[in-house]
């Protein structure tokens, strides 16, 4: 039961990652490139932009990241920091917040403009949505899980969404509404077995915590546990994490990653 389960999991990443048609460089054999806050930096795109989203789509990455935090009028809205340009976000109305917008022009994005774009005209990226703790509470933080697993549902994209938090509550609220979802947890304190013990699908933690308790990269391995890494910019750490056997690496530099994954085959 468990293998057909980790089976299951495997197979619908990896549809929701096998590109087709893709325009991009990655889209035949292994590709575990994620990027980070969308495929921003080569191009000088702004971090969780549309623009870097769709570039994310166009290189082919297996998924592309992104965060969402809610207004103060309950919008769900597009940012890493709990700020947009000074306005602390979760107090702000979204009205207040499109008074400024990202630098390359676009409008503050609202995570149903981001799911639409990341939908359309996208063969094989998945959308890897990081829900942020609420700066406010911890209810919050479940009200802002349930509002944007709704909007998900609502836009149909359930098949193509990955789940991620710091926020071990927001993943159980996620699997409380549907425990089909996929999830992986990112603050870095709970081993395999914990995971596995709650649903929760993968390890998504930064690259030094593996380094620190690689017993847990076999653990994973054997619970059919997801590996994942994150924020992983270096040569040298991208190669230890595919000498590991990591499913998912989650970088700034999708490019580079792709170009070492090629190499190595
Ligand atoms: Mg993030």
């Amino acid at each position: 039961m468990k293998k057909i389960l980790y089976s299951l999991v495997i197979i619908l990443f990896i549809s929701c990652s096998t590109a087709k048609n893709n325009t991009g460089s990655m889209s035949s054999g292994f590709n575990p490139v994620v990027a980070h806050r969308g495929a921003f930096k080569k191009n000088a795109f702004p971090e969780n932009s549309l623009a870097s989203l769709q570039e994310a789509i166009r290189l082919g990455c297996r998924g592309s990241e992104f965060d969402v935090r809610m207004t103060a009028d309950d919008s769900l809205v597009i940012n890493h920091d709990p700020e947009f340009h000074k306005l602390p976000i979760e107090k702000t109305t979204y009205k207040e917040l499109t008074a400024f917008t990202l630098s390359n022009g676009e409008k503050f994005p609202t995570l149903r403009a981001y799911l639409l774009a990341g939908l359309q005209n996208n063969p094989g990226t998945t959308l890897v949505c990081e829900i942020k703790p609420s700066t406010i509470s911890k209810e919050r933080a479940k009200l802002i899980a349930e509002r944007v697993y709704r909007l998900v549902t609502e836009l149909k994209a359930t098949g193509r969404v990955v789940y991620i938090s710091f926020d071990y509550d927001i993943l159980k609220k996620l699997l409380e509404l549907n425990p089909k979802v996929i999830t992986q947890f990112l603050d870095g304190n709970k081993t395999p077995a914990e995971l596995k013990a709650d649903g929760i699908k993968g390890a998504d933690y930064h690259f030094s915590v593996f380094r620190k308790n690689p017993d847990w990269i076999t653990e994973a391995r054997k619970l059919g546990i997801v590996l994942n890494a994150w924020t992983v910019n270096e040569a040298a750490d991208m190669n230890w994490l595919l000498d590991n056997g990591f499913d998912l690496i989650t970088t700034n530099e999708p490019e580079l990653l792709a170009d070492i994954v090629k190499s190595r085959k």
